[in-house]
């Protein structure tokens, strides 16, 4: 134990922070490795990871406008405030294949091909200043867990015959496929979306509509998903919620936050290839200082309209210098 402790530290300690509130996708992260979860609230990203971080960010920032203009101009001057154009790669995220993404989703998203409306956020829920878009919604809920749960939907729309309200999460990937996004069918993030909503909307949301663009160098694409939530699931998302945010407790008390050996590869969960862990190099090492060549220190987003909205006094960014 006494190793452990000092192993996860990696010199990072100082740059760790602890939570004030509770986020759908921090507790999946802290649900599928304790360390995993400990690197990422010290900022740690690796290259590969903070490039389609900032890739994503941006186009988060794009694409709702593109609804609401039916133009892209102002969307590309979204895209350009957040994105870095330093950071482009060979994978098409750059700031052309963006032009090309976003002229593609302008035209599935026309009147005539896109059923839904966009509206404005739910009475109660939380426009942060420092939100992706200026239609990306904070919610923000007592679950049960001792600290607030916040989720952020992407945007909300109104279908134009049923008059549904649909909360929308947009996700982007390389390989955009009804296979990628049938793995949004069952996913705790999804499901805190429509307890979130379910809060806040007079009328139960029936889910969540899953929005996808594929970002690649040969061609632009776009699916879009619609994900049922049922109550068991809510019912089930609540407890799983408690018990996670139990454990976060445990380790933040402790100051040991093991390693999950079986959350470092699908294979030990599902007996499959697939994308192993990010932090996978820097758990084999010794030392912080080592893994300096393969990741960085990045102050998150720095949350303040969250903070306001929840009544917390301002905070400084951590520092993301060493
Ligand atoms: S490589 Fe494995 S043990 Fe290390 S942080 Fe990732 S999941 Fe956890």
């Amino acid at each position: 134990m006494k190793k452990q402790s000092e192993n996860v530290l990696y010199g990072l300690k100082e740059h760790y922070v602890q939570r004030e509130w509770l986020s759908p996708s921090s507790l999946s992260s802290m649900a599928r490795c304790w360390r995993s979860y400990y690197f990422d609230k010290c900022g740690v990203r690796s290259l590969g990871a903070r490039v389609a971080m900032q890739f994503g960010s941006a186009l988060h920032a794009a694409v709702p406008l593109v609804i609401e203009d039916q133009h892209i101009d102002r969307a590309v001057v979204a895209f350009d405030g957040l994105w870095d154009e330093e950071l482009a790669d060979e994978k098409g995220r750059n700031r052309a294949g963006a032009i090309k993404s976003l002229m593609h989703w302008l035209g599935e998203h026309t009147p005539e091909k896109y059923p839904y409306d966009l509206v404005p956020p739910p009475p109660g829920a939380i426009v942060a200043a420092d939100g992706a878009s200026e239609w990306e919604v904070t919610l923000a809920w007592d679950a049960g867990a001792g600290l607030p749960v916040v989720g952020k939907v992407d945007w909300f729309v109104r279908h134009r015959e049923t008059e549904d309200v649909w909360p929308v999460e947009f996700k982007t990937s390389a390989r955009m496929s009804e296979w990628f996004l049938s793995g949004f069918d069952r996913n705790p993030q999804i499901i805190a979306y429509a307890v979130g909503a379910n809060m806040l909307l007079p009328k139960p949301v029936r889910g969540v509509l899953v929005e996808g663009m594929g970002v690649s160098k040969t061609r632009a694409s776009c699916l879009r998903h619609p994900v049922y939530v049922s109550e068991q699931e809510q019912e089930d998302w609540v407890l799983w919620v408690q018990n996670t945010a139990a454990d976060l407790q445990e380790c933040e008390e402790s100051g040991v936050f093991p390693k999950n050996l079986a959350g470092c590869h699908p294979y030990s969960m599902f007996g499959c290839g697939g994308w192993g862990c990010d932090f996978a190099d820097l758990c084999r090492l010794e030392s912080w200082d080592e893994g300096l060549d393969m990741y960085s220190l990045s102050a998150e987003r720095d949350g303040g309209g969250v903070r306001k909205a929840l009544g917390l006094e301002p905070k400084e960014a951590p520092d993301a210098s060493a």
